[in-house]
C-alpha cells in the first residue's frame, strides 16, 4: 500500500481514549475506513488511568438516555470487544448519611420518576445494612442502581483498541494533530509525521479537544483538571457495590484482588503544557477521612499508591457531543467532567450514528457545541449540517 492511501480515510479521529476509539470500531463495523491519530498512546490520559466506575446512578437528567445506553453496552462488552473490559455488574450505592440527605435522595427519585426514569431505586437503612454489612451505623438510607457496576480502565479502552483494529482501523500512536483545515470537501490534518486526509473529520481529543475546535473557530468554555485517585493495600472482601456519597465527594470500590479505590471528583493540580495531573496530598486526606468515616475498620489500611489524570470539564458540566456547528462534517466528543468512561460504549455507537446518518432516539440537542454562546449565534438553518457517510 502506498503511503499517501495509508494516510487517506474516510473518517479521522483525532485522540485514542475511550471515546475516539469506540468512535472508531463502531464506524469500522459499518464498513467505513478509519484511522485515529493518537498524541501519546491510546489509554495515556484519562481512559486509562480512571476511576473504572460505570455508573448511571445521579447524572445530570440530560445525560440519562446516553448512559442508560451505554449501561446496556457494558452488560454486551463481552459479546461486542471479545473482552468485558474487567466490568463487573456490582450496582452503586449512593449513601445517605443524615436525614436531610435522605430526603434529598427521595426528592431526586420523585424528580427521575416524574420524567419516566426508574434505574434509580431510593433504599432504607436497613437495605443500605443488608447490601454492605460493614458500613457505619451512622448511614440513614440511599439511592440503589442495580445494573451499574465498574471496570479496568486501561484493559477496558485496550479491548476497544484491539476491536478496532481488528475491523480495520489504523492507529498511529506518537502523532498528534497540530493544524486541522478543510480544504473542498476534504479535512487536512498536519503532524510531524506528515499529513493525513478524511472527508470527515471526530475529534477526540479530551481536554485538548477545545483547542483544537478553537483552530476551526468553534471556541468552547472547556478547561482542564488534574483528578486525582488512590488505591489501598489488600484487605478482605467487605463491600461489593460501588459506593458514592450525598453530601460529601466519594466514590470507592473494592476489587476482587482486595485494593479499594478511593476518588471521587477529587481535584489536584496540574501542569497542563507538560500533559500531566499532580497529587495533594493534603486533599486526599480528606477524602480518606469520608472513607474511614463510613468503614471505621479501614483506619490502618495503608495506602498503596496516588496519581492524578487530566480531565476536560466544560462550564455547565455537560459533555459537548454531536455535529460542529461552523463546518461540515465534523464531529465532536469531549469534555465529560469527569464521568466519561461509562458514556464511552454509549456516546461511541451514538456519534458513529450520526456520522452515517442513521436515526436514533438518543438527542445529541443537550450536547451541542453552540449551547454556550446560542444567544449571540445566527438562527437555526444558516449552520452547514454534517453530510453523512453512506454505508458501503
Ligand atoms: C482520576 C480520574 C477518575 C475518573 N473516574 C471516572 C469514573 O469512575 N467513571 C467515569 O465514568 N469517568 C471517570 N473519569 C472520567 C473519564 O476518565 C473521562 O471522562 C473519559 O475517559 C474521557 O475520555 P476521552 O476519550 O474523551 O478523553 P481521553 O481519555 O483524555 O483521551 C483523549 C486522547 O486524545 C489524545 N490527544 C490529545 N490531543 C491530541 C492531538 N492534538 N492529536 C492526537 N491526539 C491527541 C490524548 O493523548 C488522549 O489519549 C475519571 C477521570 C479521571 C482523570
Amino acid at each position: 500500500m502506498s503511503e499517501s492511501s495509508n494516510r487517506q480515510a474516510d473518517v479521522l479521529v483525532i485522540g485514542g481514549g475511550i471515546h475516539g476509539l469506540s468512535t472508531a470500531l463502531y464506524l469500522a463495523q459499518a464498513g467505513v475506513k478509519v484511522t485515529v491519530l493518537e498524541a501519546e498512546y491510546c489509554g495515556r490520559h484519562a481512559s486509562g488511568v480512571n476511576a473504572g466506575g460505570v455508573r448511571t446512578l445521579g447524572r445530570h437528567v440530560a445525560e440519562i438516555p446516553l448512559a442508560l445506553s451505554s449501561r446496556d453496552l457494558w452488560h454486551e462488552l463481552k459479546h461486542t470487544l471479545g473482552d468485558d473490559g474487567g466490568f463487573v455488574p456490582s450496582g452503586q450505592l449512593k449513601l445517605a448519611e443524615s436525614q436531610a440527605d435522605l430526603e434529598e435522595c427521595r426528592l431526586r427519585i420523585e424528580q427521575l420518576q416524574a420524567l419516566g426514569f426508574c434505574h434509580e431505586v431510593l433504599v432504607d437503612q436497613q437495605q443500605v445494612f443488608d447490601t454492605v454489612p460493614t458500613v457505619s451505623r451512622h448511614v440513614t438510607g440511599g439511592i440503589w442502581v442495580k445494573d451499574d457496576g465498574y471496570a479496568v480502565p486501561f484493559k477496558t479502552v485496550t479491548a476497544f483498541r484491539l476491536a478496532a483494529q481488528k475491523r480495520g482501523v489504523r492507529i498511529h500512536e506518537n502523532t498528534p494533530a497540530q493544524r486541522i483545515e478543510q480544504t473542498g470537501t476534504r479535512w487536512r490534518v498536519s503532524t510531524p509525521a506528515g499529513h493525513f486526509s478524511a472527508e470527515h473529520l471526530v475529534v477526540t481529543a479530551g481536554a485538548w479537544a477545545g483547542g483544537l475546535a478553537a483552530q476551526i473557530g468553534e471556541p468552547v468554555p472547556v478547561h482542564p483538571e488534574g483528578l486525582m485517585l488512590m488505591v489501598t493495600h489488600r484487605v478482605a472482601p467487605f463491600c461489593v457495590p460501588v459506593l458514592g456519597a450525598t453530601s460529601r465527594a466519594l466514590s470507592f470500590k473494592q476489587f476482587s484482588n482486595g485494593t479499594v479505590v478511593i476518588g471521587g471528583k477529587l481535584v489536584g493540580s496540574l501542569d497542563f503544557l507538560a500533559r500531566h495531573g499532580e497529587v495533594e496530598m493534603e486533599r486526599l486526606g480528606s477524602s480518606a477521612r469520608t472513607v474511614t468515616d463510613l468503614f471505621p475498620h479501614l483506619r490502618h489500611l495503608g495506602v498503596n499508591r496516588v496519581w492524578a489524570g487530566v480531565e476536560a470539564f466544560t462550564a455547565d458540566d455537560l459533555p459537548v457531543i454531536g455535529a460542529s456547528r461552523k463546518a461540515s462534517n465534523l464531529s465532536y466528543s469531549f469534555g465529560f467532567c469527569g464521568s466519561g468512561f461509562q458514556m464511552g460504549p454509549g456516546t461511541g455507537k451514538r456519534l458513529a450514528q450520526l456520522i452515517l446518518g442513521e436515526h436514533s432516539d438518543i438527542s445529541l440537542e443537550p450536547f451541542a457545541i453552540d449551547r454556550f454562546n446560542r444567544a449571540a449565534s445566527a438562527p437555526p438553518g444558516a449552520f452547514q449540517s454534517a453530510s453523512t457517510i453512506a454505508h458501503p
